[in-house]
């Protein structure tokens, strides 16, 4: 599986998810959900709550949205493909008067352009995509977030596809809230959502009214290990493991990985005379985007001759790419696979690529390069 999200899981993590079910309020569970918490709070690099809810990431962005937005109040929507877009029309459903920064899919956010829409209209809060994974473009949210706070706005970001594979300094950047999921860089299955809340949000929170997503209801009862409804807790399990083994492989390490992967995965594309979409540069660590015109036929040849899932293109760029995920449990030997499956049907195909290549150049660009 070389899409990005949901994405391959480590043994150990299945091991732990298929052990028998444990009560979630019984001594069983308690110790697993208090790691597991204090382990996202590490790999989230923050001092505050993240709240754990059973749902997917957007359930988790929806908490965000239900807690901040008052209808009529003006937030600020940074978007350069789908899930930017997502956030615009879910902010916008809530009743928030959305100023929307709307980039074309493939661009790469600017902290000048948010500084600007600021001083022309102030916002509650200002809402961007980490790493846009429906493009492969990865943002600098540290510059974003930095303009956002000057204008004294709240800052969330949208890190489903990155927390774990790129660095996200919760408190370092002043993120307010940083969601996530489980299925992608943190290699489980998918069904938990995250949220890491500063108590500046905690403290702005909105008039809408909620329930399930309620953010202080969840951080209550997770204060003293006592779930406000039942956890999916076979996830819990696999997820404190795989945050173990994150935390275990070093977060730094695991991040300089995901580099040496991007660069990997892009220098077999170029080898191959393939054409990247996402951006050639080493921010681009979570997927790898070509855009190549016969992108469906490559998808459903290695999926049928060798049972490799590549992703497609979303919205607007439906049949124009194909996207390689690298992010969680991959090393550069899954990538030269990838590559190699993409190289041999292309070229029977009919594309021209140049062969016996790239996964040489990906090897290389693997192992002869050191990350600052
Ligand atoms: N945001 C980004 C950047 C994503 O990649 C995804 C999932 O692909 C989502 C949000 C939505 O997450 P979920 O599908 O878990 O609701």
């Amino acid at each position: 599986m070389f899409t990005p999200g949901p994405t391959p899981v480590p043994p150990e993590v299945l091991a732990a998810i298929g052990a028998p079910v444990v009560h979630h309020r019984s001594p069983d569970f308690r110790p697993v959900y208090e790691r597991c918490l204090a382990r996202l709070r590490e790999v989230c690099r923050t001092e505050s709550d993240v709240l754990l809810f059973t749902a997917s990431g957007t359930g988790a962005f929806e908490s965000a949205v239900v807690n901040l937005v008052t209808p009529g109040e003006p937030h600020l929507v940074v978007s350069a493909g789908s899930f930017g877009e997502r956030w615009a029309a879910m902010t916008t459903a809530y009743g928030a008067d959305v100023d929307h920064l709307r980039y074309a899919w493939g661009e790469t956010p600017d902290a000048e352009d948010v500084r600007a829409r600021l001083s022309a209209r102030e916002a509650k809060a200002v809402w961007i995509v980490q790493s846009e994974t429906s493009t492969g473009v990865v943002a600098d949210v540290q510059a974003l977030a930095a303009a956002a706070r000057e204008a004294g706005a709240l800052v969330v970001v949208d890190a489903v596809s990155s927390l774990g594979a790129v660095p996200c300094e919760t408190d370092a950047w002043g993120l307010d809230v940083v969601v996530s999921g489980s299925q992608k860089a943190l290699m489980t299955p998918p069904g938990l959502g995250i949220a890491a809340i500063s108590e500046a949000a905690m403290e702005r929170r909105g008039a809408t009214p909620r329930f399930y997503f309620d953010w202080e209801r969840t951080r209550t009862a997770q204060r003293s290990l006592d779930a406000p409804f039942t956890p999916a807790v076979s996830l819990v399990a696999g997820l404190d493991v795989a945050l173990g083994l994150l935390l275990e492989e070093g977060l730094d390490a695991v991040f300089e990985r995901h580099v040496r992967l991007g660069r990997a995965a892009r220098a077999g594309v170029k080898a191959m005379g393939l054409e990247l979409f996402s951006p050639d540069d080493d921010r681009s660590a979570v997927v790898t985007a070509v855009r190549v015109p016969e992108a469906a036929e490559i998808i459903a040849g290695v999926r049928d001759r060798f049972g490799i899932t590549l992703a497609g293109g979303q919205g607007e760029l439906k049949g124009k790419i194909l996207r390689i995920g690298h992010i969680g449990w991959f090393d550069v030997f899954d990538v030269a696979t990838a590559l190699a499956a993409i190289e041999l049907v292309a070229a029977e195909l009919g594309v021209d690529v140049e062969r016996g290549v790239a996964v040489t150049a990906a090897l290389e660009a693997y192992e002869h390069s050191t990350v600052a």
